[in-house]
């Protein structure tokens, strides 16, 4: 048998009380006695309440998670004093847990969480999207509902080890006899076996399939976010519960936005006659990548002010990525100033009349510490924001 409550109800090691019952009556209306007689359902159903016995009380699911065994011999040495088998007795009246007492392992476990990586766009990841994805998981085999037998068959008491999923074995050494109990080989543990394995599955109650899943991808996803789809994942063996599927989005990068957490960042280049004299700059917006219908701003006048110095920074609050949890990022654009490099005889006498007009023939340069500099002030002025 399983050695992991949490694996016997199918439920996450992080489960809260209220999905931890859940899966035990779930389970339970399923494997009770009364519904289904068989000796395999109702050792199960003894085994997920056991289980549920372990995770339902908070001391036990401490102790368990802190590593004790609760189907072997209990929390000997941790003083702890609880012992799975005093739980099956208690509950059951009998001598569930005699000898080594493991019985045999449930043919139903719950299925392992997928991974699939997709690619969004910025503004996608920003604004959220709806994407349909082609999912490629185990899914329940439709001919034998997941039990793994033949229609019209059920899975049989194993001969070997009459149904106890474990057979003992006896040593001779010259201490006397040791007497352990290993796994039977021919119901490899189960208790039971398949005598006609369903032909869809092969006995594994389970087949692969391709499905078309919507998912909705909430706004404000970073690189790397995984989002969460339960139970999306593969199904189980013996029609256990399916495990979930992780989606993990990666952000494409974006032509003119970089992201750096909520914030975007981006550079826009002025010719110098501008940057002195100031003007007004169209800028698209992050919205500009949304689809046509939305009614949304697609773009912004960005005002440079007259005497605008190369690197200057301008950040333009709630224009950046909106926060998974509410809230907006900044987009902060950093002024680049485009020195002319080629001038005709025109322009470059209009240049050197200014210069002339404005005392500049000949600078001596404004020689100082890097950190006083124009770029050292401008940064000053960045990082206080
Ligand atoms: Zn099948």
């Amino acid at each position: 048998m399983s050695q992991d409550p949490y694996e016997l109800l199918g439920v996450g090691r992080d489960a809260d009380a209220d999905t931890i019952k859940k899966a035990y009556r779930k389970l339970a209306r399923q494997l009770h006695p009364d519904v289904n007689p068989d000796p395999e359902s109702q050792e199960r159903f003894k085994q997920v309440t056991a289980a549920y016995e372990v995770l339902s009380d908070p001391d036990k699911r401490a102790a368990y998670d802190r590593g004790g065994d609760p189907f072997g011999g209990g929390f000997g040495g941790q003083g702890a004093g609880f012992s799975f088998t005093d739980i099956m007795d208690a509950f059951f009246g009998g001598n569930a847990g005699a000898g080594a007492g493991r019985g045999p392992r449930p043919r139903m476990r719950r299925g392992q969480d997928a991974l699939i990586r997709i690619e969004v766009e910025l503004a996608e990841a920003a604004f959220g999207v709806s994407r349909e994805l082609k999912v490629d998981t185990a899914v329940r085999c439709t001919t034998c509902g997941g039990e793994g037998a033949a229609p019209g068959s059920h899975p049989v008491p194993c001969e070997s080890c009459r149904g106890a999923g474990e057979v003992a074995h006896v040593q001779r050494s010259f201490l006397g006899e040791i007497r352990t109990l290993r796994p039977c080989a021919a119901c490899r543990g189960f208790g039971t076996v398949i005598p006609d394995p369903c032909r869809e599955c092969a006995g594994d109650g389970r087949v692969r399939s391709r499905r078309t899943l919507t998912v909705k991808i909430p706004a404000g996803v970073d690189n790397g976010t995984r989002v969460q789809l339960s139970e999306q994942g593969e199904v189980g063996p013996g029609g256990g519960p399916a495990g979930d599927l992780y989606v993990e989005i990666h952000v494409a990068p974006h032509e003119v936005f970089e992201r750096h957490g909520n914030d975007l960042h981006c550079a826009v280049t002025v010719p110098m006659t501008a940057a002195a004299l100031g003007t007004t700059i169209e800028l698209p917006t992050l919205e500009a990548d949304l689809p046509a219908s939305e009614d949304v701003e697609r773009s912004f006048d960005l005002q440079v002010p007259p005497g605008t110095q190369s690197g200057h920074q301008v950040v333009l609050r709630g224009r950046g990525v909106p926060g998974l949890r509410g809230g907006r990022g900044d987009l902060a654009v950093t002024i680049a100033v485009d020195t002319p490099t080629r001038l005709d005889p025109r322009q470059e006498e209009l240049l050197r009349e200014l210069a002339a007009i404005r005392g500049e023939e000949r600078p001596t340069g404004d020689v100082r510490p890097a950190h006083k500099s124009v770029f050292g002030r401008l940064r000053d002025a960045f990082t206080a924001h």
